[in-house]
């Protein structure tokens, strides 16, 4: 098949020329199923949180005046006129020279403007002791203080956390509008590949891919929905393929896309429908053999078996239009100024990424390659904190130059040490 690199941006262009990232539908949820998911409505408070003025400590509501030039050694005498609650409407009114005991969350009674805290008073006799003065709304929260109604308290795109989901619950909604995930079918394949969990056979090694990028697939926001390993056949392909594309929404794969005799998926894939392959390989190091198609209108990735070119292209390529058809905005990649620990080179006419491991040193970041040898090593990317991007038409970065370091430790939920 041939080939004709395209750049990182013209293969984006292409993808986006044949297929358009957005959101795949709207459903509603229970909002205690809600976490995680992309809100697909602004959620507006149609009343006032709290939606009475509500006590903020277990004491006595009084009104204010009364209490003014109580000191510790001077307590001002107000006569107990009831209790009130917490859940219920008071029934009484506090007069002037009177107290109501009051419970923290409780609705202030009529007439009483303030609360003294339990800790400030002393009963006796049927009487409160009041030994220190209160403002007009103290130890009160008043209504709407909290959410005003009318506010939009969560907005549409956002992803919902336990934050998101306490203060929707606040507002008494129980279901919510979120976006559909997007399905990702993702298979591995090779002939030397095997499940995690079965017994090892000689010259065979266990399948990272299908597992790194499943997790990477549910950080995007997609589901992963894991078809197995195939052989390179071009039949056994074909027919995976053709499950994978009825299953969901889009498709990963991994291996198979070099230039061996037994890489067969570019041409497997251009037997399967139109338009079929729109990238054949793309300018970058590593990530040189990515394949993309799009079939039935649905994007299919085909990456590199390399672990961390795999990773990595998803992280470039694949990630946003997962993030996009999850509604999400995409997410920007997290950025450093770092100097680098030696001269870099890229590789000649290809945007090279280096996979860097990040220090400290004299309150400068140094970005230091994480040595590799092949981009096969799994631990390549388990070392890396991020990378470095060298442009295709740069000689070399210089020891000691500033660069920009993309942290894949971010973009992979978690943060940096
Ligand atoms: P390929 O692109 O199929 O030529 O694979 C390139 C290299 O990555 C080979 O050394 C493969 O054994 C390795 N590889 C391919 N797929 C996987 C996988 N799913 N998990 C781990 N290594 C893989
Ligand atoms: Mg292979």
């Amino acid at each position: 098949m041939f080939r004709r690199l395209l750049t990182l941006e013209e293969a984006k262009q292409a993808i986006q020329k044949y297929f358009e990232a957005k959101p795949l539908g709207v459903e509603e949820t229970p909002l205690l199923e809600a976490f995680n998911r992309v809100l697909a409505e602004d959620v507006v408070a149609e009343m006032d949180i709290p939606s009475f003025n509500r006590s903020t400590v277990d004491g006595y509501a009084v009104k204010a005046e009364d209490t003014f030039g109580a000191a510790e050694n001077k307590p001002a005498k107000l006569k107990l006129c009831g209790t009130v609650n917490v859940g219920e409407k008071p029934k009484i009114t506090v007069k002037r020279g009177t107290a109501a005991e009051i419970m923290t969350g409780a609705p202030m009674p009529e007439g009483a403007d303030a609360v003294v805290m339990f800790e400030d008073t002393e009963r006796k006799n049927g009487e409160v002791y009041v030994y220190t003065a209160v403002t007009k709304d103290e130890n009160v929260m008043k209504a709407g203080a909290d959410i005003k109604r009318g506010e939009t308290i969560a907005r549409q795109g956002q992803f919902l956390t336990s934050r998101e989901i306490g203060a929707i619950a606040a507002v008494g909604r129980a279901k919510v509008k979120v976006y559909k995930i997007p399905k990702v079918a993702i298979f591995s394949t090779g002939a030397e590949i095997t499940e995690p969990g079965k017994p090892l056979a000689p010259g065979k090694i266990y399948d990272i891919n299908a597992y790194s990028l499943s997790a990477a697939i549910q950080e995007s926001g997609g589901k992963p929905v894991y078809l197995g390993v195939f052989p390179d056949d071009p039949v056994e392909l074909e027919k995976a393929l053709k499950t994978a594309l009825a299953s969901a929404d889009m498709v990963v794969t991994s291996g198979g896309v070099s230039v061996g005799p037994r890489d067969v998926m570019p041409t497997t894939l251009s037997q399967l429908g139109k338009p079929g392959v729109i990238v054949c390989g793309i300018a970058t190091k590593p990530g040189k053999p990515t394949t993309v198609a799009v079939i039935s209108g649905k994007p299919v990735f085909a990456l590199p078996g390399h672990p961390t070119s795999a990773l990595l292209i998803f992280h470039l390529l694949v990630r946003p239009i997962i993030e996009r058809a999850a509604g999400k905005k995409p997410t920007e990649n997290t950025t450093i100024k770092a100097l680098t620990s030696v001269r870099m080179f890229p590789a000649r006419g290809r945007k090279t990424f280096v996979t860097v491991k990040l220090k400290r040193d004299s309150g400068r970041w140094v970005a230091e390659p994480v040595p590799t040898g092949l981009s096969g090593a799994i631990t390549t990317i388990l070392r890396a904190d991020g990378f470095v991007e060298i442009p295709e038409n740069q000689q070399f970065v210089d020891e000691g130059e500033e660069v920009t370091v993309y942290l894949l430790r971010k973009a992979l939920g978690e943060n940096l040490a």
